[in-house]
C-alpha cells in the first residue's frame, strides 16, 4: 500500500495558535496569498501545511478554500483557543468538536419600533444551505468520525478532554445568560470564531475535517480570563495527533 503523500492542512487563527507548529516544520516553504501565510514542510516526517487564517469566519473560510486549492490536503484540522460554555470546563481543557454550529446565525421575532431586543426570543442556530443539494438545510456540521476516533486515542496531559459541540461566530459572548442558553439548548461546550466556517467549506469541497480547541477563558470562573498562551497546549496535542493521523487515516485512499 502506498504511503499517503498529500499533506495534512493545519489551521490556526492567530500567531499564538499556529506559530509553534510552523516553527517545528523542517524544510519549510512559505507562501503568502492575500495575507494568509501558508507554510509547507515536514512535521516529524509527515507532510503538513500550516495556515495562519487570521481571526473570524470570513478569514477562516477564505484561507481554507485557497489552501485546499493549492495544496490538495488529505484532511484539515482547525485548532486554537476558545471560551468555555460548559461551567465544568477550565482553562487548559481540550475540546474535540464532533459537531459545530453557527451561533451568529439566528432569526428574531418581529418587534415594533421602540420595543428593544431580547436575545432570549431569538431562534438559533439558523439554517445554512449546502448548495450542492437543493433543499439540504443544515444547522449542524460534523468533524470526520474517523479523524475524531484517532484524536480520542491521543492522550492529552494538560487538562480534561471532552468531545461535543463547538459554537462558532464573529462574536465574543460574555453574558452568562447567553452562554448558559447555548450550553443548555444546543449542548455547546465552547465558542470560537472559525470552526463552523472551515467545516462548511470542507463540506462543500468534500474534505474530511476535525475541530480541536483548548479553553483559554471562561466567564463562569472569575480567575479564568483570556490567556492566549494555552494555544501552545493545543498545538502540542495536534503535533501528536498528526503523527497518528499519518499512520491511521486515508491509507490506500490517495487524495
Ligand atoms: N482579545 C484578543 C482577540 C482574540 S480574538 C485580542 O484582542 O488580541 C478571538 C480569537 O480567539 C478567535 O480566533 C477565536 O477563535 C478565539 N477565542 C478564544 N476565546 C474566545 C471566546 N470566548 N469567544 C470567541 N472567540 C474566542
Amino acid at each position: 500500500m502506498t504511503k499517503q503523500t498529500a499533506p495534512i492542512l493545519v489551521l490556526g487563527p492567530m500567531a499564538s495558535e499556529i506559530d509553534a507548529l510552523t516553527a517545528a516544520l523542517t524544510a519549510p516553504e512559505e507562501t503568502v496569498r492575500g495575507g494568509y501565510r501558508c507554510t509547507a514542510g515536514l512535521l516529524d516526517g509527515v507532510p503538513v501545511v500550516t495556515v495562519r487564517t487570521l481571526i473570524g469566519m470570513v478569514n477562516a473560510a477564505a484561507a481554507t478554500a485557497l489552501a485546499a486549492e493549492r495544496f490538495h490536503p488529505r484532511c484539515v484540522i482547525i485548532q486554537g483557543t476558545c471560551g468555555a460554555h460548559d461551567p465544568a470546563l477550565h482553562r487548559g481543557d481540550l475540546i474535540l468538536g464532533a459537531s459545530l454550529i453557527e451561533m451568529g446565525s439566528y432569526y428574531t421575532p418581529h418587534r415594533d419600533a421602540g420595543a428593544g431586543s431580547c436575545y432570549n426570543d431569538y431562534t438559533f442556530p439558523g439554517v445554512q444551505l449546502a448548495a450542492d443539494n437543493a433543499g439540504d438545510r443544515v444547522r449542524t456540521l460534523h468533524s470526520d468520525p474517523a479523524l475524531l476516533a484517532i484524536a480520542e486515542a491521543v492522550p492529552y496531559a494538560h487538562g480534561a478532554r471532552v468531545t461535543g459541540t463547538v459554537s462558532s461566530g464573529d462574536i465574543w459572548n460574555r453574558e452568562l445568560d447567553v452562554i448558559a442558553r447555548l450550553h443548555r439548548e444546543c449542548g455547546s461546550l465552547c465558542e470560537e470564531m472559525e470552526g463552523f466556517a472551515v467545516a462548511q467549506v470542507c463540506r462543500m469541497l468534500g474534505l474530511p475535517m476535525l475541530a480541536v480547541r483548548v479553553v483559554s477563558n471562561s466567564e463562569w470562573h472569575a480567575d479564568e480570563a483570556f490567556d492566549e498562551s494555552v494555544g501552545l497546549l493545543c498545538q502540542d496535542y495536534c503535533r501528536q495527533l498528526i503523527a497518528q493521523i499519518d499512520l491511521h487515516f486515508g491509507e490506500g485512499n490517495e487524495a
